[in-house]
């Protein structure tokens, strides 16, 4: 891509109501804008990372054995009537009328929509386990939408929901995906700590929340410093054997680890946390970028999902639902790995591979060299942002430390002559003169 023929809208000044690190970058860095409180366009740089995020997301649901549908975001209320959710739900819910007067709503979640297709086709245990999700647009009217896509009023989520015979079965559904997020978050370069949480409007008895400390996460979150040693599960987890996901989650639930929600409710967290050695103790605060629920069969029930069972009987299913904000988690990454100079993309969430920075348009070698290398990069796979715009090499080296490219290479007139351009390390700092073939060798 060239940047001259890209559409990257950076700002020089920071918006004046975004009170946080991520939403001030995002917006200098064109990546989003906002349309209403709450409510953003994507502009490409921004759609870039999100894709990014959400590629991962898929590619750790489709590994842990869930399967892709995609539900619309305007659902009918009658499903939300026969769960008894459509009163409870309260004003974060955004209710529509259609033209003929039906009740709709914009989804800010998908467990009836779900059960309901679910009912419609799945008779027999014989089809257990399912687990499907999809990854749509969700509304919430927040009350205090903030920090830009941290807390949206439309915002993305990844929403999974799990179907099996009974309650064993579907804790070993709840485990594979409990393991898939802490390999998601760890792709997404994030450190996340689940924590036993409330389960609010959801409903439900099993519920952890994942958690990336930062010091703007809104939840005051408790935990064990041995957090900070484990070591996330490989990639060739076997999610067919139940007893090592189990081992796996067990480990991970091991060492006290609550938000502040459960904290105030049940007093075995507070009696855990006092018990706490005072350096074991981590207190601080949190984002809450991921949260499962098994809620067994408070959806099945009242709207009859149920199967024929082993023993021929009608069994209501047990399930479960998980969720993660891609959107909230752009916001995350980005106030975990930032310096003065803008953003550093973690490897496999960059907009961009290597930023590609002619400091001479017009002269000869520069432009050959940057063609070259645009061409051999390209075609190893890598993509590259090309600047070859007219701008002074200072306002390119800002451009590229803002938008936090991973790799930056800089072909200036004099290195150029002698056959060389330089690297940067964007994370480090770290710079290094290589003759172009070398460069080349180095990336591919
Ligand atoms: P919060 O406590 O931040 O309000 P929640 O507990 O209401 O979130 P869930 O119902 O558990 O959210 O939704 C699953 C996931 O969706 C959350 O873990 C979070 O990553 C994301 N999410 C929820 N609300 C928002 C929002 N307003 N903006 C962006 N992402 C959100
Ligand atoms: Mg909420
Ligand atoms: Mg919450
Ligand atoms: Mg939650």
């Amino acid at each position: 891509m060239r940047l001259s023929k890209y559409f990257l809208p950076i700002l020089k000044e920071n918006p004046k109501d975004a009170e946080i690190v991520s939403h001030r970058l995002m917006a200098r860095a064109g990546m989003i804008k906002q349309q209403s409180a709450g409510i953003y366009s994507w502009l490409p740089l921004g759609k870039r990372v999100l894709d990014k995020v959400c590629t991962i997301v898929r590619e750790e649901q489709d590994r842990a054995g869930a399967i892709e549908i995609l539900m619309p975001t305007v659902q009918p209320a009658d499903l939300w009537k026969e769960s008894g959710r459509y009163n409870d739900y309260g004003q974060e819910m955004l209710r529509i009328n259609d033209r003929n007067e039906r009740e709709m709503l914009y989804g800010p979640t998908n467990e009836e929509m779900v059960t309901d297709i679910f009912r419609s086709y799945v008779k027999s245990y014989k089809n257990l386990p399912l687990n499907l999700y999809h990854i749509q647009w969700k509304f919430r009217d927040e009350r205090r939408p903030r920090f830009g896509v941290m807390r949206g009023r439309e915002f993305l989520m990844k929403d999974a929901y799990s179907f099996d015979l009974d309650y064993e079965a579907s804790q070993a559904a709840y485990n594979r995906m409990f393991v898939s997020y802490l390999r998601t978050f760890e792709r997404c370069g994030l450190k996340s700590i689940p924590m036993r949480a409330d389960t609010g409007p959801i409903g439900g008895a099993l519920s952890h929340e994942f958690i990336v400390l930062a010091e703007t996460g809104e939840s005051q979150v408790f935990c064990h410093r041995d957090f900070d040693g484990f070591a996330v599960p490989s990639a060739d987890t076997d999610y067919a054997d139940d007893a090592a996901i189990a081992a796996i989650v067990n480990k991970w639930t091991t060492p006290f680890a609550a938000t502040d929600e459960i904290m105030e409710k049940e007093d075995w967290a507070r009696q855990a946390w006092d018990g706490l050695a005072e350096d074991s103790r981590v207190s601080a605060r949190g984002i809450e970028v991921g949260h499962i629920f098994h809620f067994g069969t408070k959806y099945s029930e009242p709207m009859k999902a149920s199967v024929q069972g082993p023993d021929g009987k009608q069994h209501f299913v047990s399930m479960g639902s998980y969720g993660i904000g891609p959107s909230r988690l752009l916001g995350a990454i980005i106030e975990a790995s930032h310096d003065d100079a803008g953003i550093i993309w973690p490897e496999g969430v960059a907009p961009f591979d290597v930023g590609l920075i002619n400091m001479k348009p017009g002269d000869a070698g520069c432009d050959a060299a940057c063609e070259r290398l645009e061409t051999v990069l390209g075609n190893a796979g890598l993509d590259v942002l090309y600047d070859d715009t007219d701008e002074r090499a200072g306002a390119k080296f800002a451009t590229a430390d803002l938008i936090g490219l991973p790799i930056q290479i800089i072909a200036g007139p004099r290195s150029v002559a002698e056959g060389n351009v330089e690297i940067k390390i964007r994370a480090t700092g770290a710079r290094e003169t290589l003759s172009i073939d070398e460069a080349i060798n180095r990336l591919t």
